[in-house]
């Protein structure tokens, strides 16, 4: 039993580790690529704002390495029972039929996209649940690449759970589950970069405007009732909470000093 428990406690060691570089990899990757594009984001020219960015960051990093080691704890539980054959992940492309492969991917991602759609709605109707779960990710203003996972331990604890008890719902082979792990942390970097990845053109696009990037959740930083989805907007339209796309982070930069 004991031996047990350190294995798994090993294994969340080693998973939050791997989680922890993933994030400060394609993070600094994305905020480089990001103070390219608009040197006035990343680097102000004013000592003050420069002092404040480096503060914010810091927090940022700070509080997206202890979500890391957070979000470890049930993906080594999940890993855990995989290697006991205990879950529904399977590496035999041929244990399922071809078209599940791209389909299991969109069923985790619309899975993921509407917990955090009412889970958020959730924090930001009742103040005291924001206070408590999402005020620091809210500290970032405007938030950087940094912000992905800077989220109060609370609030990483509510969405760490989901991934990890799917894979004993839902069948899904082990690469696709990559494909959504790294769909997710895409998303969750670009989408507080700063600025907008994609073309104009296409975040209006046919198949863009039911996608959020950038330009969508940077609007919810600056106007907290309105755009909460996390990968697709429609969530937000049928429910009325849409305001469209922030200009802020899509080229000309006209407010940079
Ligand atoms: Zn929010
Ligand atoms: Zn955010």
């Amino acid at each position: 039993m004991a031996t047990a428990t350190l294995a798994l406690l090993l294994l969340t060691l080693q998973l939050g580790l791997v989680i922890a570089v993933r994030y400060l990899g394609v993070s600094a990757l994305f905020a480089w690529i990001a103070a390219r594009r608009r040197p006035g984001t990343y680097r102000p020219a004013d000592p003050a704002r420069r002092a404040r960015l480096v503060a914010q960051v810091r927090r940022e990093i700070g509080w997206s390495l202890l979500s890391a080691g957070l979000y470890a704890a049930p993906a080594a539980l999940a890993f855990a029972a995989f290697a006991r054959g205990g879950t529904r992940l399977y590496t035999d492309v041929a244990a399922m039929p071809l078209w599940w492969l791209p389909v299991s991917v969109l069923v985790y991602l619309f899975a993921h996209d509407a917990w955090f759609y009412w889970s958020h709605r959730a924090m930001h109707h009742w103040p005291a649940l924001f206070r408590a779960m999402h005020a620091v990710h809210h500290e970032s203003r405007p938030p950087t690449a940094f912000a992905a996972m800077s989220f109060h331990p609370f609030e990483a604890l509510s969405a760490a759970w989901l991934y990890p008890a799917m894979v004993f719902l839902v069948p899904i082979h082990v690469g696709a589950l990559l494909v959504v792990l790294l769909i997710a942390t895409f998303m969750a970097v670009t989408n507080h970069m700063g600025v907008e990845l994609f073309p104009r053109a296409w975040v209006n696009g046919r198949f863009g405007r039911h996608i959020i990037t950038a330009s969508h959740h940077d609007l919810h930083h600056s106007r907290y009732t309105a755009n909460y989805g996390l990968y697709f907007r429609f969530w937000d339209k049928l429910f009325g909470t849409d305001s469209g796309l922030s200009a802020r982070v899509q080229p000309p930069f006209a407010q940079d000093g």
